[in-house]
């Protein structure tokens, strides 16, 4: 895919939004008369990476604005141009959006310590205002990540880093995962060469090696559902680079990645699924404890699917993945294909959604609202949302999502202030614990709670984790001084 053209863009926007094609067309003349005579380091014309970026949009099917904003995402801070000029030509929509995406960048160039980390809250905040400016953010990243060969070494370094900590995050909470393993990959490639070409080596000897037994649980599948009437389409996807890589070095064997291979099936609608899952189950044999209802339960960044692993042909584990075509669409692209459901919703509406329905959000907007200084916010989101996740249970089996090192107190607040301040002791598992247990993946937690109890004492902001607990019990203790 290295040669996109105006053409493949503006056949990508066909596909979707066809009644929006000649505006696109003109934002790209527009941007290719601004950029005309810059050249990348590549040599090729400038243009090649806004076009590169558009069409990488226009994959998510980002809406016109967007994209539009992804044409001209450079031309206010490389050309002439002002905000007012794009407003006049276009609309204030795309203006506001490249005026958005230029203040992240332009920041990028200092080198001063403090100012990155004003950088890096500017990226992350940005989110929680026009979720837009990020997404453009993300394929911009990656376009430039896809060229990095023609940059320095440090910069490879330094680009590749920033990458891994800020942007594959980011792309995981909006649930566009296709660029997050992307992201990842190509950050690998730059951080760890060697070790990149030996899992890549292991990874295309793995799939040579099993194309004959995909295949043929391919076939079988697609022929069943087929006589049952159930629409359907199955893709052979392997885990990328990167997420091998992570296993390993947790110590696992490549034997035992039990994820490596995975065949995609897609069917119409949520009773196929299951229907699915129970063809699947009656031809090849299930592991018990890798089955996975994500429809019922969905991850917090909304993806939804079942999954389950089971005995191929030769013995060989093949993890299965059986959603439906929309539920597909949101796992490849997370916020953006729920951003074209939603179309010509006002952006604020869209935005208080996107609050209630992303945990990630809520959680930002608190870390946001308690740490003025930079530095700290940004070492607490690394801390707190960045970092490795675990799911707990409630009793009604709802999954409370939080940071590893969490404890009980962290998730009483998280799933309710007033049961967490009546809190007076806790099961995990069946178990009594004490309240400052670590809770582990898959805990079941049940509070207990009762009405006369004191409250949460001050040593409880010591056992909590996240800004959350802390701000709640400080809050508490100061109403009842
Ligand atoms: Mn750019």
């Amino acid at each position: 895919m290295n040669n996109i053209t105006l053409n493949d863009l503006l056949n990508e926007i066909k596909s979707y939004n066809p009644e929006e094609v000649e505006i696109i067309k003109k934002a790209y003349l527009y941007a290719e008369r601004l950029h005309s005579g810059q050249v990348r380091q590549s040599g090729e014309p400038y243009i090649t990476h806004p076009l590169n970026v558009a069409y990488i949009l226009s994959e998510m099917h980002a809406d016109r604005d967007t994209v539009c904003a992804g044409l001209l995402h450079d031309t206010l801070e490389d050309t002439d141009i002002t905000k007012e000029e794009i407003a006049q030509s276009f609309n204030q929509n795309v203006a506001n959006l490249v005026d958005g995406v230029t203040k992240l960048s332009k920041l990028n160039f200092s080198s001063k310590q403090d100012q990155n980390y004003a950088n890096t809250r500017k990226i992350i905040t940005g989110i929680t205002e026009d979720v837009r400016i990020i997404i453009i953010k993300l394929a911009d990243r990656l376009h430039n990540m896809r060229t990095l060969e023609f940059k320095s070494a440090f910069k490879q370094k330094e680009n590749s880093l920033e990458t891994m900590e800020i942007f594959v995050p980011l792309a995981y909470y909006i649930g566009a995962y296709r660029i997050k393993s992307e992201l990842e990959d190509l950050s690998l490639r730059y951080l760890k060469p060697d070790m990149y070409k030996k899992v890549e080596e292991q990874k295309l000897k793995i799939e040579e090696s099993s194309i004959d037994c995909l295949g043929e649980m391919l076939c079988k599948i697609e022929k069943i559902l087929k006589d049952r009437n159930i629409p359907n389409e199955i893709k052979v996807r392997t885990k990328n680079i990167y997420g091998i890589y992570k296993r390993l070095n947790e110590g696992h064997k490549l034997s035992d990645i039990h994820d490596l291979l995975s065949l995609k099936i897609m069917v119409d609608e949520i009773e196929n699924c299951y229907k699915t899952l129970g063809i699947i189950h009656n031809e090849y044999h299930p592991i018990n404890d890798k089955f996975k209802d994500y429809i019922c339960n969905p991850k917090t960044n909304m993806y939804m699917s079942l999954h389950t692993t089971v005995f191929g042909p030769d013995d060989r584990l093949v993890q299965t993945q059986i959603r439906t075509f929309d539920m597909d669409k949101i796992a490849s692209f997370g916020l953006t294909a729920y951003w074209d459901y939603q179309k010509g919703k006002a952006r604020d509406v869209m935005q208080e959604d996107l609050k209630k329905k992303f945990q990630f959000f809520k959680s930002l907007t608190e870390i946001n609202s308690m740490f003025g200084d930079n530095q700290e916010f940004v070492n607490q989101v690394k801390n707190e949302l960045f970092a490795d996740r675990i799911y707990a249970y409630t009793t009604k089996g709802d999954i409370i999502e939080l940071p590893k090192g969490a404890t009980v107190i962290d998730f009483a607040y998280k799933l309710d202030a007033d049961i967490a301040n009546t809190m007076v002791g806790v099961f995990v598992n069946d178990e009594y614990v004490p309240i400052d247990y670590v809770l582990q993946n898959k805990d079941r937690v049940r509070i207990v709670t009762d009405d006369l109890s004191f409250g949460p004492r001050k040593d409880w902001i010591d056992k909590a984790h996240t800004s959350l607990a802390k701000k709640k019990i400080r809050e508490f203790n100061k109403n009842n001084e």
